[in-house]
Formats: C-alpha cells, sequence, structure tokens
C-alpha cells in the first residue's frame, strides 16, 4: 500500500450511494491507508453507514446543490479542500456523466492531469488498466508527477465488498461561490420507466441483437428476462435503429455488466459489445451463424433461430 489518504466521489440517490461509489471505496481501501469520501446532494449524511460500512472513514458532506448542475460546484468545494491543506494522495471518480465532470474541472484547478476509462489498478494505485480497441488490448499507465492522482474508473472494474466498518464521521463542508462555471441549471429530469433489476446491478442480463429482426421481436427478450427476474438489454446494433432505449445498450460505447447470466440473443458478438459483459460468469449464445463471434467467449451456444428458441424457452420456464 504506498498512498496514505484516498478520497473517493460518492454519488448518492434515494437508494443510497451508487453501486459504482461502492465498487470505488472496496478498491480504495485496498490502495490507501485511510479513506474519505465526499458527497453532496443534501442527504449525504444519510449514507454515512453504507459509505463507512464500504471502507470510507470520513464523508465530506458538500450538501445539496440545488438546481445548479453539481459539477461546478462540487469540484470546487473539493478545490478548496486540497488548497486550504488537505493532502489526498488520488481520488477516484466513478466514469459517470457527473463523475467526470467534476474530475475534468478538478484537474483543471489543482492543474494535476487525469488518468481516465481505468479498467484495472495495481495493488499500490499507483498503475492502472485501460482497455483499448473494443477490449483487444490492455494499456497500462501511470502518474509520475506529483498527486493527487485523479482516476476516473469505469463501473464494474472492481467488486464492491463491505469491510464491516462503522458509519463514517460526517463532516459538513460548504461549496464555495462557483461563479459563472455554475449557472447552468437541471431544468428537468427524466427518469428511465423500469420495472425489474437495473441493467448494470441484474444477477441475470437477457439481451437481444439485429437477428432479433424486427423490434416487435423485442418483447421476447423483455419475457424472458421477466420470466429469469433479469433485465433486458441490448447490443447498439439495436439502439441506433431505435428499436430500444441507449439505456439498455451494452457495450464499450453503453454499460458494462458482470451477471451471473448473460444471454446473448441475435447478437454476432462485435468486440465493441464483448467488452461491455465478457466478465459475466455465465454466457449463453442462441445464433443461427455457428462461425458468429459471440460463441468464442459462450459457456453455452445454441446454434439457431431466436424465433424458435426463445419461444420456447419461455414455454418452458412458464410451465416449470
Ligand atoms: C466506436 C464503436 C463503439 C461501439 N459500441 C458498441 C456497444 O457499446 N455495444 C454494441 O453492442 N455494439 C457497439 N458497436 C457496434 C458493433 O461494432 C456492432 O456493430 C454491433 O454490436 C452489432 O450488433 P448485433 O450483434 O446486434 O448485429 P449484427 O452484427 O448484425 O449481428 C446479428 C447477428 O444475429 C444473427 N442472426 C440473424 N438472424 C438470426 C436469427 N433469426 N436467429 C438467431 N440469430 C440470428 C446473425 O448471425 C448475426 O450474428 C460499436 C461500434 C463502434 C465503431
Amino acid at each position: 500500500m504506498a498512498l496514505d489518504n484516498v478520497w473517493v466521489l460518492a454519488e448518492t440517490g434515494e437508494a443510497g450511494p451508487t453501486s459504482l461509489s461502492l465498487e470505488l471505496l472496496t478498491k480504495a481501501r485496498t490502495i490507501g491507508a485511510s479513506v474519505t469520501a465526499v458527497a453532496w446532494g443534501g442527504g449525504a449524511a444519510e449514507h454515512a453507514a453504507v459509505l463507512g460500512e464500504y471502507g470510507a472513514t470520513k464523508v465530506y458532506d458538500l450538501g445539496d446543490t440545488g438546481e445548479a448542475l453539481p459539477g461546478a460546484p462540487v469540484a470546487s468545494a473539493m478545490a478548496a479542500l486540497v488548497e486550504g491543506g488537505e493532502r489526498p494522495d488520488a481520488i477516484l471518480f466513478p466514469a459517470s456523466y457527473d463523475g467526470r465532470d467534476v474530475a475534468g474541472r478538478l484537474s483543471v484547478k489543482l492543474d494535476r492531469p487525469v488518468i481516465t476509462n481505468i479498467v484495472g489498478m495495481s495493488d499500490d494505485g499507483l498503475s492502472t488498466q485501460h482497455s483499448l480497441f473494443g477490449g483487444s488490448q490492455t494499456a497500462t499507465a501511470r502518474f509520475t508527477g506529483e498527486g493527487p492522482f485523479l482516476y476516473v474508473v469505469r463501473a464494474k472494474s472492481f467488486a464492491a465488498e463491505s469491510a464491516g466498518g462503522g458509519p463514517a464521521e460526517v463532516v459538513q463542508t460548504a461549496a464555495p461561490e462557483a461563479g459563472p462555471t455554475a449557472a447552468a441549471r437541471v431544468v428537468s429530469r427524466h427518469v428511465e420507466e423500469r420495472s425489474g433489476p437495473k441493467l448494470d446491478e441484474a444477477g441475470v442480463v437477457v439481451s437481444g441483437g439485429r437477428g432479433l429482426g424486427s423490434a416487435d421481436s423485442y418483447e421476447l427478450i423483455e419475457q424472458l428476462a421477466k420470466l429469469l427476474n433479469g433485465a433486458p438489454g441490448a447490443s447498439r446494433a439495436i439502439v441506433d435503429a431505435g428499436w430500444v432505449p441507449y439505456a439498455r445498450q451494452v457495450g464499450q460505447t453503453g454499460k458494462t455488466v458482470k451477471p451471473n447470466l448473460y444471454l446473448a440473443c441475435g447478437i454476432s458478438g462485435a468486440t465493441q459489445h464483448l467488452v461491455g459483459m465478457k466478465g459475466s460468469k455465465h454466457i449463453v449464445a442462441v445464433n443461427k451463424d455457428q462461425d458468429a463471434p459471440i460463441f468464442s467467449v459462450a459457456d453455452l451456444g445454441i446454434v439457431g433461430d431466436v424465433h424458435k428458441v426463445l419461444p420456447a424457452l419461455i414455454e418452458a420456464l412458464k410451465s416449470r
């Protein structure tokens, strides 16, 4: 363990800290002697117990940023803490919209570089892994200058594991006036309708691709996902075709998933898709082309037509 003090930007919602925030806290425990979470949103203090359970001993609660986009006020508050004498050796940011926004702004304020798109990290926290060319190559990077090292980490790079710690100490910290950079306002919020588990947290993911033939056939994916208490996913081809919303896309430019079971239906297995699901524990693929690349990562391959295989699977599950 080469680092003393590691900070984690912890995003929280009504349901508590996001799963990615808990993954980062877990990793922070292995690279730093002490872990501090930085949270905002008005309810951060309520989450001190969970943040502590995953390894944070202290939480800087920046309070409610109101209708301002969080990036500017949160980065200003973090910069003020560092300039005021706090000395994090490294700061881990989730590769979410707000996480990336804060990291970029803090990088400018502290005049420190930021390493993004991290999918792995050494246990001393000094070198990072990055997936290139759709996951076919891995590059290693490391900072050579002074800290704090700013790291932006992709979801599912580390497993979230409770450390069983007690609640973190909460330190209220007001965000300083961020000036015109904080002028952007959130004018409306759209919550994607969903029933069943979240795609990136589900234990079972059933994804469909262009092999379904039409948007209507996606119904088969939704039915199967529901019967397996899983989440429906998609390849980019059918997101681009407008069959399903982007929130369902799995892959390099979509979500990374690591369920217990990933069922790929009518998906060829392009590297950009594989990079988002190949870490799944068990992979089952249905494709009518026995040479489809998806079979190279599948534990079980079914060579067949989705319009025959999926209804049969659905019937079999219903009659259980
Ligand atoms: C920069 C970049 C980023 C990208 N990011 C992503 C990403 O995040 N996620 C992603 O998925 N893709 C991504 N792509 C696109 C990717 O390269 C592929 O184009 C895409 O994954 C293909 O989707 P697909 O497998 O559904 O379609 P196709 O490649 O067209 O495959 C359809 C498959 O269905 C099979 N099939 C056809 N009919 C049937 C049937 N009746 N029954 C069974 N099987 C059938 C075919 O044999 C074929 O294998 C990205 C591309 C680029 C360049």
